[in-house]
């Protein structure tokens, strides 16, 4: 059988940080589900789809193949066989993900590749819905969180560091939209899984997170 930790929380929390360095740690799989929506929304965004669109959203993503591999330990998404790793980064494709994702049709088609993944090896899966609908049975469940100002200060600063210019008010405004639609959408909200360990990060280092996490699995 294999071992599963599922980590949900809101944008910004530190959670692709926090789970690749217990993957690593632990030698586990990363699954970076926000990665598929992403991909998932470039798609779309290339396909010149509107956002309030949700005919055209069902219909376009059935076109859309979206698989992942990993190199060197490290996931790659592709998208109709185009490595777009370096591409899904944006404010952009975050704020059309927070959207799209909500259809019903797009999460389908990603959580079956979720649940086969996370039977197949030892796997720390990061997302919004992990705890509470495709991992319902996982070993460790953790809902991490962080407060909005720390959240956006932290995308702010890994924003300028690619040498992307943004404002910090804007990022924390984007960020509580994203999070308002992420927690109150119909399908598979954002929200803590009963039997979830709440961590707040907002005055924890990474590593004190990481061991924190670790010693739940022991
Ligand atoms: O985590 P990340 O910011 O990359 O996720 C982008 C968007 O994808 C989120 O705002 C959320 O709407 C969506 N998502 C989701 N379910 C997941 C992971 C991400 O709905 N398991």
């Amino acid at each position: 059988m294999s071992y599963n930790i599922a980590i949900d929380g809101p944008a910004g929390a530190g959670k692709s940080t926090i789970a690749k360095k217990i993957a690593k740690k632990m030698n586990y799989i990363y699954v970076d589900t926000g990665a598929m929506y992403r991909a998932m929304a470039l798609y779309l965004i290339r396909m010149g789809v509107e956002k309030d669109d949700k005919e055209k959203i069902e219909e376009i993503c059935k076109n859309a193949d979206i698989t992942i591999e990993y190199k060197d330990g490290e996931q790659i998404v592709l998208l109709n066989d185009e490595n777009v790793n370096g591409l899904i980064r944006t404010e952009e494709v975050g704020n059309m993900a927070s959207v799209s994702s909500a259809n019903g049709k797009v999460r389908e088609k990603l959580v079956q590749l979720q649940k086969e993944l996370a039977k197949k090896a030892d796997v720390v899966m990061d997302g919004r819905d992990i705890g509470t609908c495709v991992l319902p049975n996982a070993d460790t469940k953790v809902y991490l969180t962080a407060s909005a100002e720390v959240r956006a200060k932290r995308r702010f600063d890994e924003l300028t560091q690619k040498g992307e210019s943004c404002d910090l008010e804007k990022i924390k405004e984007d960020i509580i939209e994203r999070d308002h639609r992420d927690m109150t959408r119909e399908i598979s909200p954002l929200k803590q899984a009963e039997d979830a360990v709440l961590v707040d990060s907002s005055n924890m280092t990474i590593d004190e997170v990481v061991e924190k996490i670790i010693s739940l699995c022991k």
